[in-house]
């Protein structure tokens, strides 16, 4: 009898989706073994896997069995049988959106970490990238684009005809309660790793931003190990690619958070690296950053990476199996400082490297993981 056991809910979804699932769930089971932990892995269907089984992306059945579970993996949807549909017909993408606001995930984490054999991939100076390990921590279901978005038509004025033409308005609004709960975790997460914590905001002109920073400066008083610090968000978005390493935890409301989390995974350079985790009031969630990556489905040699890192993510945020997590990145990068790529991180010019399939490289993941 394991110490302790945890219910996943896997959501494989198409494309490449259930080729990378497979490799987690080997990596999820040798993780269990070395830890003495017990991980109960259920698929259920997502997206266009869904549609055709049951004309929904996402079936009642797999909602249930999400919020019943400790944690959620998804892999990707989507692909181009099921693009451009009839009007009024359903999207497996609405499969994501709507599992996210079931589960009500108010927080986005995305995590941007260089691993060092893989610096020449990035379009950056590898001695910008030294050292890079920033997690931006994102408000997920406020702001801006949850605001109310209007349009006028032909408001009187000078314009052609007598009017100004048409007149759009997005409100961008933001409770006490809302930045409460994302800057207080974010301050939590900050406590757990250097102690940094910069608050990304635009101040100097937006009142939702004046009262984010007034709230970030009275919640960050709570934690004594937690160094503060506020940037505007341009300024935010110069030194993510002037000087990454100066960052830690980044916190920012949702329409910031998207643009500059997105600019900075670009600073890994490969799109096969990358995880998030979404959380809030039920199940967290986990998933690459990558979409199906339909052209190369099926065909054995789609990046496990990206996939195995949301596992990461789960073990620390959802089982708080920290130690799990450090063993699991270690190993990750030990497999590429041996030279092991698969082939959308392989390097043209280097023939150190050995280009594997998407078993191979978890096999040599494996191995480095029963060596540790
Ligand atoms: P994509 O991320 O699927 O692929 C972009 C490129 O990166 C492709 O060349 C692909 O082969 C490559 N790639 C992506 N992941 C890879 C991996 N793990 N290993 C190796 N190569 C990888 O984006 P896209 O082509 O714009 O979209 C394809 C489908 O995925 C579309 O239907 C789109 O709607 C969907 N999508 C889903 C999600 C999601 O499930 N969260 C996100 C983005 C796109």
């Amino acid at each position: 009898m394991s110490a302790a056991s945890y219910q996943i809910c896997t959501l494989p979804g198409d494309g490449i989706g259930p080729e990378i699932m497979e490799q987690a769930k080997r990596v999820l089971a040798a993780l269990g073994q070395a830890f003495d932990v017990e991980f109960i892995c259920e698929d259920a269907l997502i997206g266009g896997a869904a549609i055709d089984a049951t004309g929904s992306a996402l079936p009642e059945e797999t909602l249930e069995r999400a919020k019943a579970a400790d944690a959620v993996l998804l892999a990707s949807v989507g692909g181009p049988k099921w693009d451009n549909p009839a009007p009024g017909a359903v999207r497996p993408e609405q499969g994501l959106l709507a599992i996210r606001k079931a589960l009500e995930l108010y927080i986005n984490l995305r995590p941007v970490r260089i691993f060092a054999p893989l610096a020449q991939a990035s379009t950056l100076k590898p001695e910008v990238l030294e050292g890079v390990d920033i997690l931006i921590v994102r408000e997920l279901t406020g702001g801006i684009y949850f605001g109310a978005h209007e349009r006028e038509t032909a408001v009187e004025g000078a314009g052609t005809g007598g009017t100004q033409g048409q007149r759009a308005r997005d409100i961008m609004e933001y409770s006490e309660y809302e930045i409460e709960r994302v800057v207080r975790w974010a301050c939590d997460a900050a406590a757990r790793r250097r102690g940094r914590l910069c608050s990304v905001d635009k101040a100097n002109v937006l009142e939702t931003s004046r009262l984010w920073r007034e709230m970030a400066t009275a919640i960050a008083a709570d934690f004594e190990q937690v160094e503060l610090s506020h940037m505007y968000v341009d300024n935010a978005a110069m030194q993510l690619v002037y000087n990454p390493a100066q960052f830690d935890v980044l916190v920012t409301e949702n329409s910031f958070g998207d643009i500059l989390s997105d600019e900075a995974s670009m600073l890994t350079g490969s799109l096969g690296m990358l995880a998030s985790a979404s959380l809030g009031e039920g199940t967290a969630l986990y998933e690459p950053s990558h979409g199906s990556a339909p052209d190369i489905a099926g065909q054995g040699i789609a990046n496990p990476l990206a996939q195995i890192l949301s596992v990461e993510l789960m073990l620390r945020y959802s089982f708080g199996m920290d130690e799990a997590a450090d063993a699991l990145s270690d190993a990750i990068e030990r497999v590429l400082a041996d030279g092991w790529r698969t082939a959308d991180i392989a390097d043209a010019q280097t023939d150190s490297q050995h280009i594997l399939g998407t078993a191979a490289i978890t096999d040599k993941l494996l191995e480095a993981l029963a060596s540790n």
